[in-house]
């Protein structure tokens, strides 16, 4: 009898051809910024966006006590009965930290994206997205039916162009990354904010991978470069250096309430449990009390990139706790990361689809937790990988792809 889904084992078959097909691991236990087990094999975590290792201190305290007084689902969507008193208390502290009037919390930061793009704007409208933006937000784009238009990636000059191109539409948004997920760069935000003033176009800022780690008081991107008020849609997640769970957006209360009515991956979403809401708040506490995380962080950062630039690694000299170690072809890559984790270090090898076809590369999360001794094995070990799997020709004609 026909299967109508034999289809898949043709499309299958081709990503395995292609080396492109994944294959998950399973984690034993906790994961540490230092240390994971992976189907049983003990490897240097070089995988973890818990990058001030918060994961590990958000055990026991006030989210025992939510489990306690709320028990755990929280039995329908925020608009119904599923809002509890810790999100409230959690989105009422988000929004102090971010010192906006509002804040909303959304299951994921893919959700508070997604949601969000499609809510600010629609057919007629045009964004302006970076070509490296995460899914998250392309997936926004697509979903609001507005005219996408994609700028060269962090191209200020293309951007500016594209904007004095656009037809008069009846909004405009721009939307950025601030710390992108695969290149740990940073976006030109100053220059974001100078060009959404001149066209009257709402700037929204992604700070996913920021939000916690950049900043005096660990607000993202935005706040380090000073730029935070001229930003009108600001996106952090609780799921990357806080620990935990969940996406929030902070902003103007009318945003706020726009959101709460229109954004459908939010009300048309179960609230997370309202532990998780507790374990942000706790993780918020951390990160508002333990700047020095960040700021050893940041400085480790700086370090290890200095030390692979001196391996012949190309890599500005700006970036962050994302170290991206540009291969080329998925294959030599995937064969870099499988020899590294031989070694005892889990670094994630990154092909299509996450990045562009011959822009595949190793992409080294450091977290705070990761100490001297454990980086100085790994700068061995990837400078002895490098001369095993990477093609000089590659390195010579593709610096700063
Ligand atoms: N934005 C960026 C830039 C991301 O890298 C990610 C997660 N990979 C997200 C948003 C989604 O966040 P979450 O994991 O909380 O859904």
């Amino acid at each position: 009898m026909h299967d109508p889904l034999n289809w898949l084992d043709d499309e299958l078959a081709r990503l395995a051809a292609g080396g492109l097909l994944r294959k998950l691991a399973v984690r034993s236990g906790p994961q540490s910024g230092l240390q994971v087990i992976l189907n049983g094999e003990s490897l240097a975590n070089f995988g973890s966006n818990d990058y001030l290792g918060i994961a590990a201190s958000l055990s026991q305290g006030n989210i025992d006590d939510a489990v306690r007084q709320a028990g755990w689902g929280a039995g329908a969507s925020p608009l119904i009965i599923g809002r509890g008193e810790f999100h409230a208390r959690l989105e009422a502290a988000l929004a102090k930290f971010e010192g906006t009037a509002a804040a909303l919390l959304f299951p994921t930061g893919f959700a508070a994206n997604a949601g969000t793009i499609a809510a600010l704007v629609g057919p007629g409208d045009v964004v302006f997205s970076d070509a490296l933006n995460h899914a998250s937000l392309i997936d926004g784009c697509r979903l609001s039916g507005a005219q996408v238009v994609v700028y060269r990636h962090c191209d200020v000059a293309h951007l500016r162009e594209l904007l004095a191109a656009a037809p008069a539409a009846k909004k405009k948004l721009i939307v950025t990354d601030s710390l992108f997920s695969m290149d740990g760069d940073l976006a030109p935000l100053v220059y974001l904010t100078e060009l959404a003033e001149q066209h009257r176009a709402m700037l929204m800022v992604d700070e996913a991978h920021a939000t916690g780690v950049f900043g005096a008081n660990g607000r993202g991107v935005s706040e380090h470069l000073g730029v935070e008020d001229a930003v009108h849609i600001r996106v952090g997640t609780l799921s990357k250096a806080l620990g935990s769970m969940g996406g929030f957006v902070a902003g103007q209360q009318r945003l706020i309430d726009w959101l709460t009515n229109r954004a459908r991956t939010y009300f048309f979403s179960t609230a997370c449990p309202e532990a998780v809401a507790a374990a942000g708040l706790a993780a918020l506490s951390i990160v508002q009390e333990q700047p020095q995380r960040r700021i050893e962080l940041l400085a480790r950062a700086s370090q290890l990139r200095e030390q692979l630039r001196a391996q012949g690694w190309p890599l500005p000299d700006v970036g962050s706790q994302i170290i991206p170690l540009r291969i080329g072809d998925a294959e030599p890559t995937m064969r870099f990361a499988a020899w590294l984790r031989d070694q005892g270090f889990f670094v994630p090898g990154i092909r299509p689809p996450s990045v562009p076809a011959g822009q595949s590369l190793l992409r080294l999360s450091l977290t705070w937790q990761h100490d001297v001794g454990t980086l100085s094995r790994l700068l061995s070990a990837v400078g002895e990988g490098r001369k095993r799997f990477v093609k000089s020709d590659y390195l010579r004609g593709e610096v700063g792809l």
